[in-house]
C-alpha cells in the first residue's frame, strides 16, 4: 500500500481542483480517494497521514501523449534556417530517418521518452513508421525498431502504444516509395498486418494498435484492411487527417472527396478511430468525424511550428469528436502548453475568449488520451483506475499566486515536480530517478545528427 497526500488534486468531474486529498494505492491500481476537508469528510488517523508521501502543488492524472514520432526530437531547433513549409521540413525529417538503426533509435526513444516523463506523460501513443532497413529489406526480426520503442519506453518508466504504421505509397495517386521512405514500407496492407500480428509485448506495459499513415500512404482499396485489422483485434486506430490543403486537393482530384469521406467510405472512421491534426475539414467532414465519435488529436504545438493552421477544436468537439492532444513533432514537449493552445488558438481564430473550460483542457490531456490509446482504465484519479500521479508545484516563478484552477494557464512541463506511474515513482523533485535526460537527449541526437 501507498499513499500520497496531494495538497490539492483534480478529480473527475470536478470543474476545479480539491484540497488535501488522500490517495491510496496498491499493486499499481489506485484502491481509495479520499479528500480530508469539507462536510463528511472522514476522520484519516494519524499514523496513516505520517505515512503518507506529501505532493505540495496540484496534483493531476497522468498525461497522455496520444501523438509521437520519437525521432522528430532529433530536430528540433534545426529546421528554422530559412524560409519553407511543411514539405521541406519533411526533407530534414527524412535525413535523420535515414541514419536510425536499432540501436541508436532506442537511445533517442529512451531519451525522448525520458523528457516526456520528466513533463508529466505516463503514457505515449508512438506513431510509428520506421520499420525496416535503409533500402527497405526487413530486419532478421521484422518488428525490431519496435521493439526498440517499447524498449525505451520501459527505460524511460512509460507506458506506450505501439501505433503500428502501414506507410505503402508516396501519394494519394498511388506513386511507389522512393529514396528514404522504402524502410516505411511493407509492401501492401496484408503484409503490414501479418507482421504487426508478430508482435506482442508486455500487455501491462505496451499495447500496439494500428494507424494509416495518412490517405497520401494507403491506397483507398486497402484502408479497410488496415481498419478490419484493428476492428477484429479491439486496438485503437490512428490516422493523419488533412494535415495539410495539399492533402484534400490531391485526395479531391483522384478520389472526387475529401480524405474524411474516403475515410467514412472505407470502414475506417468510428469510437476507436482518432484522427491527427483534422486542421482543414469541412463542415461536412466535421459532421462525418463527430457523428461517427471518431476522436481528434490535436497538435497545436507542431501545427503552430510547421505553419499548418489552426483546426476547428471547438466545433469538432461540439458535434462529438472527444479531443484529445499529442506533441507531435516534439518542438516542444509540454501538454500545458498543448492545451492552453486548443482554447489560445480558438481565440485567435475568432477574436472571442472562453471556448473550453480548464476542467475539459485537463480532460483532453488525460483521460481523453489514454482512451485514444486504448488504456481506459487511466487517466483519472479514481478507485479502480491506474496509479498515475502528476504533480506541478504552484510555487515556481510561473505559478505562484495562480489559483490551482488556473494552473493549465500559467504551468509549463518544467513545474512537474512528481510523476508516479502504475504505483511507481519515475520523477521525484523535478528529477527523472534513471535517465540523465539533458545528456542522453544530446549524445543520442549527435549520434544521427552529426555531419
Ligand atoms: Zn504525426
Amino acid at each position: 500500500m501507498t499513499r500520497w497526500l496531494a495538497e490539492y488534486a483534480w478529480l473527475p468531474e470536478h470543474a476545479e481542483p480539491t484540497p488535501d486529498v488522500l490517495i491510496e494505492a496498491e499493486g499499481g491500481r489506485i484502491t481509495a480517494v479520499t479528500p480530508l476537508v469539507g462536510g463528511g469528510a472522514p476522520a484519516v488517523g494519524v499514523e496513516v497521514l505520517r505515512d503518507a508521501v506529501r505532493l505540495p502543488g496540484l496534483t493531476l492524472p497522468g498525461l497522455a501523449n496520444a501523438h509521437s514520432h520519437a525521432f522528430h526530437r532529433a530536430l528540433r531547433g534545426r529546421t528554422h534556417g530559412g524560409r519553407g513549409d511543411f514539405w521541406t521540413w519533411r526533407d530534414v525529417m527524412y535525413t535523420v530517418a535515414a541514419r536510425l538503426d536499432p540501436d541508436s533509435y532506442l537511445a533517442l526513444a529512451r531519451a525522448a521518452y525520458a523528457e516526456m516523463a520528466l513533463a508529466g506523460i505516463t503514457c505515449v501513443g508512438e506513431f510509428h513508421y520506421l520499420h525496416h532497413g535503409p533500402d527497405g529489406t526487413p530486419y532478421a526480426d521484422p518488428n525490431v525498431m519496435s521493439a526498440a520503442l517499447v524498449e525505451a519506453a520501459a527505460h524511460a518508466g512509460i507506458r506506450i502504444t505501439l501505433l503500428d504504421t502501414a506507410y505503402l505509397t508516396a501519394t494519394v495517386a498511388g506513386d511507389p516509395l522512393v529514396g528514404p521512405q522504402r524502410r516505411f514500407g511493407d509492401g501492401d496492407a496484408l503484409r503490414w498486418a501479418e507482421r504487426v500480428s508478430g508482435f506482442a509485448p508486455d500487455d501491462d506495459h505496451a499495447r500496439v494498435g494500428a494507424a494509416i499513415h495518412s490517405v497520401r500512404a494507403v491506397p483507398a482499396e486497402q484502408l479497410a484492411t488496415v481498419a478490419g485489422w484493428a476492428d477484429r483485434q479491439g486496438r485503437p486506430l490512428h490516422v493523419h487527417l488533412s494535415e495539410q490543403p495539399a492533402e484534400n486537393d490531391a485526395c479531391r482530384a483522384v478520389h472526387g472527396r475529401t480524405p474524411t469521406r474516403l475515410l467514412a467510405d472505407h470502414g475506417v472512421l468510428g469510437r476507436h478511430t482518432t484522427a491527427v491534426h483534422a486542421t482543414h475539414p469541412t463542415s461536412a467532414d466535421v459532421t462525418l468525424l463527430g457523428d461517427s465519435r471518431t476522436g481528434v488529436c490535436l497538435c497545436p504545438t507542431t501545427e503552430r511550428d510547421l505553419a499548418d493552421g489552426i483546426g476547428p477544436a471547438r466545433r469538432m468537439a461540439e458535434a462529438g469528436s472527444p479531443l484529445s492532444l499529442g506533441s507531435d513533432s516534439h518542438a516542444v514537449v509540454d501538454l500545458f502548453e498543448e492545451a492552453r493552445a486548443v482554447e489560445l488558438d480558438e481565440r485567435l481564430r475568432t477574436r472571442k475568449r472562453g471556448h473550453f473550460t480548464a476542467a475539459e483542457l485537463v480532460t483532453a490531456a488525460t483521460a481523453a488520451g489514454h482512451a485514444a490509446l486504448g488504456w481506459g482504465d487511466a487517466g483519472q484519479l479514481a478507485v479502480g483506475m491506474r496509479a498515475d500521479l502528476v504533480t506541478v508545484r504552484l510555487d515556481s516563478a510561473r505559478t505562484a499566486g495562480v489559483p490551482p484552477v488556473g494552473a493549465f494557464f500559467a504551468a509549463g512541463a518544467a513545474d512537474v515536480t512528481h510523476v508516479v506511474v502504475d504505483g511507481r515513482t519515475i520523477v521525484a523533485d523535478g528529477r527523472h530517478l534513471t535517465v540523465d535526460v539533458p545528456t542522453e537527449l544530446a549524445h543520442a541526437i549527435q549520434a544521427v545528427t552529426a555531419p
